[in-house]
């Protein structure tokens, strides 16, 4: 039984969400999108001449994506270096990021994304490919949408949005975690992943909790594009 959430919230409800544009000078786009205590900031380069040669494609552009958790994101110190873990998101990241970017746009061009975890609280896949999506459009890349992601999944009975870490490690009652990202006006999945054991009508309830928190953060993105560029027009 899982009753009440152990910060209280209702099970549909996401935690404090942050999201800012521009938030690295150096890049042609970035932002930085926190919700707990889950934090990533994501820059973006390009579209630029790629490099190694051969993974040049002659009809469309490439995204090579890095995404690491930074030593100092979770209580023990991460050791450094690229884990398979960081390839995997990274990977994950590329391939849904590859369904919201006209990358037939940029033949033999690379798009450069890194994404930094500076603070971890689960959700961080989630969290980075919200980061992404809106550095992409900062960068004012043409998409077909902005990814809004986020995970859903299932403790003891009950459905929840957004898990924490502390809740997904809540093994007694069996905690599934679900990754999901969404394209919100196109109604399309580009990223769903499953760490645990759901039926098929508990999957598809997952699925609309988290239809309903990417609904919102989707809102808190495009608000965050408007105020960059509004307050760009004023100076
Ligand atoms: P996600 O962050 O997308 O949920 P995982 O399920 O792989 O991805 O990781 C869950 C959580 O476990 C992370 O958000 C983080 O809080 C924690 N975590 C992952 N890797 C480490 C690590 N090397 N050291 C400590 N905690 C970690």
């Amino acid at each position: 039984m899982y009753n009440e959430r152990l910060d209280k919230r209702a099970f549909d409800e996401l935690r404090k969400i942050e999201a800012e544009v521009g938030v690295v000078p150096n890049a042609n786009g970035s932002a930085r999108f926190k919700i707990g205590n889950t934090e990533a900031i994501a820059a973006v380069y390009g579209p630029q001449e790629v490099k190694p040669k051969h993974f040049e494609k002659s009809d469309r552009g490439v995204i090579m994506c890095k995404y690491d958790m930074i030593p100092f994101s979770v209580s023990d110190r991460i050791k450094p270096g690229f884990d398979r873990r960081d390839m995997e998101i990274s990977e994950v990241i590329t391939n849904a990021l590859s369904r919201a970017i006209f990358l037939e746009e940029f033949p033999k061009s690379m798009i450069t994304i890194n994404v930094y975890i500076t603070q971890a609280d689960a959700g961080t896949r989630c969290a980075s490919l919200t980061a992404a999506s809106m550095a992409c459009a900062d960068a004012g890349l043409p998409m077909r949408d902005l990814i809004a992601s986020v995970a859903a999944g299932k403790i003891g009975d009950s459905i929840v949005l957004d898990l924490t870490k502390e809740e997904e490690d809540l093994h007694e009652e069996g905690a599934t975690d679900v990754p999901i990202g969404f394209l919100p006006s196109k109604n399309e999945v580009v990223l769903l992943q499953l760490d645990g054991k759901v039926s098929r009508e508990d999957l598809k309830k997952i699925i609309a909790i988290g239809k309903v928190g990417a609904d919102k953060i989707y809102q808190i993105e495009k608000e965050a594009l408007k105020r960059r560029f509004s307050n760009e027009s004023k100076s």
